[in-house]
């Protein structure tokens, strides 16, 4: 090893949240190379969609950091979203590191160990906020900003090698209606004494101007849920608790009382309670309760606001929620964003809302909703403070980082650099440097089995949901006759013409035939029998179906 490898250096390495928006997994390691000393800033998840069938949440691949656990000194959270703290149970064991998060963020944190049954394993260090921690070559400093959760940090993170801050997800919000406004001094302190890198959220960076305040939601759902003549049910994300508390101040503006819907708003509040909020509120009635009221005095704060089939929201639309019905005249405000992805079951929603004569309100007919993230004048104005020597774009899709690397450029920071998940950055007064790149991937939740995401059980169902499949059994004795079946089987094929009868029948005459015809040497050998089979019913399946079915061959020997 030359004397060049034996320094001491910094490097950043995203497992996550670069390259998409959603499983951010941030390392940072400083040492000489292969002895690092590690970190992790946030552990999250991203959601599933139609091009993964029966996988709902999907996890970074920790297995490079996991291979060094013994050099990881501890995780901290920068806030409550489940981009950022959701894969902490399911990979904990792997990383049994001590976890550090502010006291909303920890609430829910323990929330999730308890319901893994590691809530006693895990040793929790609850930070305050603006607060310290303290873990070998990292000094971290939590800075209070804004965003669409409580207790939104940053991080100061300061090393031998310099000082890097770490923005999380953040906004600037002058009037965020629950905990402080951003830090600016904090962040221009740090700039003053000198950022070498600014790791920073890009997801808004195609949106000129500023997200809005939380303020501005609030005068306009106040004015809205105002001209309201039947019941009212505002549909936001549970984990907005700034959003709950408009809603709250809108429905008691105009005489309503509240009633929570979905299991992940009790949550919420509870987590919302514990730090304090709400403290003032009128209490919350329940369902029973709002559904004896009159329509004009209930206003329902519900999960939902993206047409997830379980959540609250669709089964009041679909009627089968058991105590909330909502009725023509009836309106739900959606006080939150179409997420890309999301259309098709927002707009199916909200079709069935409107059929059942229920008016639809949304961010685009009223200003109902505000994001958490910074658009580029804000984006300017955090460079403006913290004027780092390096940009790091993260939490964003490629485009997202390749512009943001852009704009600072545009702001005259000297280096950039926009990374890909697995990439290995040497930070330095020289820029950043890719060192190396290091395994990194996707895990799927399949059921209750964490899976590689190339491990091909995906593919494979995704196959049987395009083509079907045919499973044809036969039992043949040591000399290749035939003493039962063939019998065959069809999953989610098309009834062809002729009817399903008449088509097995040609399959299994195929198959029979495909073992008579077997040469002698061959006759009797199980593998070579099931080959011969399958490659008769293959090459059938498509002059019948036009596609290529899954095909299963089962040979019961006697
Ligand atoms: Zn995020
Ligand atoms: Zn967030």
């Amino acid at each position: 090893m030359s004397s060049q490898n034996n320094k001491d250096r910094l490097v950043f390495v995203p497992l996550g949240g670069s390259g998409e928006i959603g499983m951010n997994l941030n390392l940072y390691g400083y040492g000489p190379e292969g002895k690092e000393k590690w970190i992790i800033v946030d552990l999250g998840v991203t959601f599933g969609d139609a091009s993964t069938p029966g996988v709902e949440v999907i996890m970074p691949d920790p297995e490079f950091i996991a291979a060094r656990a013994d050099d990881l000194l501890g995780i901290v959270l920068t806030h409550a979203h489940e981009d950022h703290m959701g894969a902490l149970a399911a990979f904990w064991p792997q990383l049994p590191v001590p976890v550090y998060a502010t006291p909303f963020t920890m609430y829910l944190v323990r929330d999730r160990l308890a319901e893994a049954g590691l809530l006693d394993q895990v040793p929790l260090h609850e930070v305050p906020l603006s607060g310290h921690i303290s873990l070998g070559p990292f000094e971290m400093e939590l800075v209070t900003l804004t965003h669409s959760i409580p207790e939104p940090n940053a991080l100061l993170i300061r090393t031998p090698a310099g000082l890097v801050l770490h923005t999380g997800d953040w906004k600037i919000d002058p009037d965020p209606l629950i905990g402080s406004p951003t830090d600016a001094q904090a962040l221009m302190d740090a700039g003053e004494e000198g950022i070498l890198a600014m790791v920073c959220d890009s997801t808004n960076v195609f949106t000129e101007g500023e997200a809005g305040s939380e303020a501005g939601v609030r005068d306009e759902l106040i004015k809205l849920v105002g001209e309201q003549e039947g019941r009212v049910a505002v549909a936001a994300f549970a984990s907005n608790v700034a959003r709950l508390q408009t809603a709250v101040e809108a429905a008691e503006h105009n005489g309503r009382m509240v009633c929570l819907v979905g299991r992940s708003m009790h949550r919420m509040m509870g987590a919302a309670r514990h730090v304090g909020l709400f403290a003032n509120a009128k209490p919350f009635i329940d369902e029973e309760e709002a559904a004896a009221l009159p329509k004009k005095d209930v206003l329902y704060l519900c999960t939902g606001s993206q047409g997830e089939p379980r959540a609250a929201l669709s089964r009041i639309a679909s009627g089968s929620h058991r105590h909330v019905k909502l009725s023509p005249g009836d309106s739900v405000l959606f006080s939150s964003r179409v997420i890309p992805g999301n259309e098709k079951s927002i707009f199916a929603l909200q079709n069935a809302l409107a059929s059942a004569g229920v008016n639809v309100i949304g961010e685009k007919e009223r200003h109902i909703h505000v994001s958490g993230h910074p658009c580029r004048d804000e984006l300017r104005q955090m460079y403006a403070w913290a004027r780092p020597k390096i940009a790091i774009p993260v939490h964003g899709e490629r485009r997202h980082l390749i512009e943001h690397a852009k704009l600072a450029r545009d702001l005259q920071v000297p280096h950039g650099f926009a990374p890909r998940n697995g990439d290995m950055i040497m930070l330095s007064d020289a820029g950043a440097e890719l060192v190396d790149e290091v395994p990194n991937g996707r895990i799927h939740r399949d059921g209750n089995v964490l899976t590689r995401a190339d491990s091909g059980a995906l593919r494979e169902r995704k196959k049987l949901a395009f083509a079907g499949a045919i499973s044809v059994a036969v039992a043949v004795d040591d000399a290749g006759y035939i003493h039962s079946g063939p019998e065959a089987n069809l999953f989610g094929m098309a009834e062809p013409a002729g009817g399903f009868d008449a088509v097995i029948e040609t399959l299994c005459d195929a198959a029979q035939k495909a073992i008579e015809n077997m040469p002698k040497r061959s006759r009797g050998d199980e593998r070579a029998t099931e080959e011969a089979v399958l490659q008769a019913v293959r090459r059938l399946a498509p002059r019948i179906w036009g596609k290529r079915p899954h095909v299963d061959v089962l040979i019961l020997p006697l």
